[in-house]
């Protein structure tokens, strides 16, 4: 294989946390208080890592293809959005080598849960779940996130050419 064919591709998000909101977060379900806010379900894992395989692919970006001011996209299950993106890349040839999230935040605790979500990802992407990797990281109390304000998440990942 030509090493000029692999293409990396990097996504971040952020979403607010807000009370009554389900925690969905990489495509399963957390028992926490507060959920984050958006348009969809808010679940900045899965947007995070659909950003990162629409860069990698040259497709723009997450919002190019699924509207926040699109009401049929209210309240989705972003799933859906990552299965999509995967078909898209998959469109342009590509298919996902590898995986890797980073999850900022101080509330839902994401070490307990991190084979469920790998496991659940690694199912939407439709590869093996050693593909996938998960960290949670907290704050260290400082600013808004560490007090529970919101999530931040970072996702970087491989793609190469469908064989
Ligand atoms: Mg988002």
């Amino acid at each position: 294989m030509n090493p000029f064919d692999l293409r990396i591709g990097l996504g971040w998000d952020l979403h607010r946390l807000e009370a009554g909101r389900e925690c969905r977060l990489g495509g399963i379900v957390f028992a926490h208080p507060t959920g984050p806010a958006g348009h969809s379900d808010g679940d900045a894992v899965i947007h995070a890592l659909c950003d990162a395989l629409m860069g990698a692919a040259g497709l723009d970006d997450l919002g190019s293809l699924f509207p926040d001011t699109d009401p049929r996209h209210l309240g989705q299950d972003s799933a859906e959005f990552l299965v999509a993106v995967v078909a898209a890349i998959a469109q342009r040839g590509f298919g996902v080598v590898n995986v890797d999230l980073v999850i900022a935040t101080e509330g839902p605790r994401i070490a307990p849960e991190r084979e469920r979500m790998r496991k659940r990802l690694a199912d939407l992407l439709g590869i093996d779940s050693t593909r996938v990797n998960v960290k949670g990281k907290t704050l260290e109390g400082m600013g808004a996130l560490a007090h529970g304000a919101g999530i931040a998440v970072q996702a970087v990942c491989l793609l190469a050419p469908r064989t």
